[in-house]
């Protein structure tokens, strides 16, 4: 039996393990962040009828600038942050924001360059950094999980990366950046600055999204994805903002007709029902701000959230806690700071569950 140790695989990836949050059968999946609501039948039957137009062509490649769907993208997020005036020229897509980010890290990462992040935050970031060439540095967020933008700027002063990565709202922590912080870090930092916006929606009323900044700041991107508020996660389309120059050099190094035409298809035909799909989140905002407090009220601590999960603990052995809740059928995630947990916000009866198991599990 021939093992990975046998391989003659770069030096680099040796020792490493997979990306691994458990896949397992289980009645309430409450791990990876998703949407719990899925599509309804008039939109199963739109998005259906979608891939059965395209699907007489599927012998060509598809349009491999995905120019439509990027013209759709941008009209979204001129209705989600009105003002900012963005056209499909300023809008990129890849088969989720995973791989627009791997295409950041290709194009202004890679050997001899290096990335920053504030932890705890992604575990990507430093996965796809690492698998790029790029070399890694991390700089930490505050006790309540929050950036200065003075401890941001020293950071970026002392290790003078060519990517920052800021995570608004943060993953696995649900708290939101200030403006100031972000503008602080833009003005400081020498290369990119990448504002992962994926649970962006989810914020609460009053706070901004880094969009807003975009004009003037051309080494800005702020990426975003239809697997979380949209509810799309299995239809693997993430995308970003940012000046028309970044898209140039991402072409450079993005696979040809990468997206495929039953994607680009699958998302405009889900943009199309933007507003079925996006009626969902204000139910999560909800549910999410109730499970906020009532953990707070049964005595966890509890980090802020503007995003469609919750960060709480302290546990002295979490994985006990986890195991005991996955034993009632409740999957969550161990991650983040070593004694906290964290659940991604589902319907009322799964929460229902959530809280049963719990009480439980402790
Ligand atoms: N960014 C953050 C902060 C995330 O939490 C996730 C998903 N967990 C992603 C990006 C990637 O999402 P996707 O590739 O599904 O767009």
């Amino acid at each position: 039996m021939t093992s990975l140790s046998d391989l003659p695989i770069r030096a680099d990836l040796r020792g490493r393990e997979p990306y691994g949050a458990p896949q397992l059968g289980v009645p309430y999946a409450l791990n990876t962040n998703e949407n719990p609501y899925p599509p309804s039948d008039r939109l199963v039957k739109a998005l259906g009828e979608a891939v059965m137009d395209v699907a007489g062509g599927l012998n060509r490649y598809p349009d491999r600038d995905a120019v439509a769907l990027r013209d759709d993208l941008a009209a979204f997020l001129n209705t989600d942050t009105p003002g900012v005036g963005l056209t499909g020229r300023r809008v990129w897509a890849a088969n989720g924001s995973n791989e627009i980010i791997q295409q950041i890290l290709q194009a202004f990462g890679g050997h001899g360059r290096t990335a920053l992040g504030f932890e705890p935050s992604y575990s990507m970031h430093p996965i796809i950094t690492g698998v790029t060439g790029t070399r890694w540095v991390n700089a930490f967020r505050d006790e309540e999980f929050g950036l200065e933008p003075e401890a941001a700027v020293r950071a970026v002063r002392e290790y003078r990366p060519d990517i920052v990565f800021l995570t608004s709202p943060n993953n696995p922590t649900g708290t939101a950046l200030p403006l100031a912080a972000i503008e602080a870090v833009l003005d400081a930092a020498p290369g990119m600055v990448v504002v992962d916006e994926a649970y962006a929606e989810f914020r609460r009323a009053g706070t901004p999204s880094a969009l807003t900044l975009l004009d003037g700041h051309p080494r800005l991107i702020v990426t975003r994805t239809m697997s979380k508020a949209f509810a799309m996660a299995g239809t693997r389309l993430g995308y970003l903002a940012a000046d028309p120059a970044v898209i140039d050099a991402l072409l450079l190094v993005r696979l040809p007709y990468h997206l495929s035409a039953v994607t680009q298809a699958v998302a405009r035909t889900a943009l199309a029902h933007g507003a079925e799909l996006l009626g969902s989140v204000e139910a999560l905002r909800r549910e999410r701000d109730e499970i906020v407090g009532w953990l707070r009220g049964e005595g966890f601590r509890v980090a802020d959230s503007d995003a469609n999960f919750v960060l709480f603990g302290t546990f002295p052995d979490r994985r006990k806690v986890w195991q005991g809740m996955l034993d009632r059928g409740v999957l969550i995630r161990e991650v983040g700071p070593p004694e906290w947990l964290r659940v991604s916000v589902g319907t009322p009866d799964e929460m229902d569950a959530f809280r049963t198991a719990l009480k439980e599990s402790q």
